[in-house]
């Protein structure tokens, strides 16, 4: 059969199921079948519970339960209410000042921000660079627009931040374009855990300040995991570094309300910008609000009210705060725990630092995780190896997994 019928391809290649949808649909049969305690479902990206049950920050749950219609029923501006806009820029900057005019837009997630940077900031089958282990849904992003994913080696010989790759990768893309965006996610990169540190943030800024000045260059920065890489002070500390960017390069950044706030169904972010100049602020305000009005028109409002509301009262902050605290460290535990048994038994994985994934470079690995749904267990493939949700799984189960995945690994050779 063709493979569309009424549908027109306009150059995409749309799978027939969503890959990790299907798969998680496939172990919550298995669950349904087996039970919980016999299956190990470590595929979604959702804080849940060592039972399997979603966590949410109960003082945003209250919250949400006491919104008014006005708060929840009425459209916001395109852009996002001017409270919550400010909100936004506390809530991905905390108390660092960035040097440069900063402007909000809200997004439907971080999703959307993702989405208008593509579409406002590269061009028409441009090639948009991010690192080789990357979260699959900026291919899809691209290719709905007509645009492709180039990739750098994330990692060197050393396990470590790899600044050759990326520098060759930069110059190699700016010999075919005009322009070039670069995503990098991190704190707590999704699939690896991986943080940039200070010094490989100012490496890459050194990178970009060698670029040919007429070229145009967006650094946006997928915060996605920001609040639960660990604490909110330390891992903003690469913020200061971005300042040293030269005119030509526009640093903006995707945050998510979706993990930070537990309101993943809510479709709340923001794009933001650090723009050297209030012209190219102005300019980042009209075409992305623009976008947004082309694509979801307004953002949901029930969100942006719950974020403005949270920022106006310091101490409901610090109550959200110390909420997340708790269940960013449960996060950890099983994040180190993971990493600790891979250690012990010799099984490579990347350099994790914090947040939902860890992951272990393999061959074959679509191959790998089919005879792992064997086992019970379910995971997602990735291009250079698989993906675990330590976020969906107890610490007790990130304990056993790196056997079973050495074990299954050793039988495949
Ligand atoms: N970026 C990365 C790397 C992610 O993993 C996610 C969510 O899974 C997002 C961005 C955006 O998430 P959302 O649109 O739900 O806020």
């Amino acid at each position: 059969m063709a493979e569309y019928i009424m549908a027109a391809r306009n150059a995409r290649h749309i799978p027939k199921e969503d890959k990790i949808f299907g798969i998680n649909k496939r172990a919550k049969q298995k669950i349904a079948e087996k039970g919980k305690d016999a299956v190990i479902n470590a595929t979604i990206g959702t804080l849940l519970d060592d039972n399997g049950n979603l966590m949410v920050l109960s003082t945003v749950d209250k919250m949400f339960h006491e919104l008014t219609p006005d708060e929840y029923a009425a459209y916001a501006p395109i852009g996002g209410t001017p409270a919550f806009k400010k909100a936004a820029i506390r809530a991905a900057f905390s108390d660092h000042l960035p040097k440069g005019y900063v402007e909000a837009v809200a997004t439907p997630g971080g999703t959307g921000a993702i989405r208008n940077t593509i579409a406002n900031y590269s061009a028409y089958r441009d090639k948009v660079l991010t690192t080789d282990w990357f979260w699959t849904p900026y291919e899809t992003i691209c290719e709905e627009m007509g645009r492709t994913v180039d990739t750098f080696k994330l990692f060197n010989a050393e396990r470590k931040f790899n600044t050759d790759s990326f520098k060759k990768k930069v110059a190699e893309l700016l010999e075919l374009q005009e322009r070039l965006v670069i995503i990098l996610n991190t704190p707590a990169h999704n699939p690896t855990g991986y943080a940039l540190t200070v010094e490989d943030w100012t490496n890459v800024v050194n990178v970009l300040n060698e670029t040919d000045k007429e070229k145009k260059i967006t650094l946006l920065i997928d915060a996605a995991y920001i609040d639960f890489a660990g604490d909110e002070i330390e891992y903003r500390k690469f913020l200061p570094v971005l300042d040293n960017l030269n005119s030509n390069v526009l640093p903006l950044m995707a945050y998510s309300m979706s993990k930070t706030f537990t309101l993943y169904g809510m479709r709340c972010g923001a794009l933001i910008c650090i723009a050297p100049t209030e012209e190219i602020a102005a300019e980042f305000k009209r075409v992305v609000e623009f976008s947004a009005r082309g694509c979801w028109s307004n953002s949901p409002k029930a969100a942006q009210s719950i974020i403005t509301k949270i920022f106006a009262d310091e101490s409901l902050h610090q109550e959200v705060s110390a909420e997340r605290a708790e269940i960013r460290n449960l996060l950890l535990r099983r994040g180190k725990a993971f990493e600790e048994e891979c250690e012990k038994i010799g099984l490579v994985s990347v350099p994790f630092d914090a947040g939902f994934f860890a992951a272990i470079p393999c061959e074959a690995p679509v191959e790998l995780c089919k005879e792992l749904e064997d086992e019970d267990i379910y995971l997602i493939p990735h291009s250079r190896g698989i993906r675990v949700s330590v976020a969906s799984i107890s610490e007790e189960k990130c304990r056993i997994l790196p056997e079973k995945i050495l074990e299954v690994m050793n039988r495949r050779k």
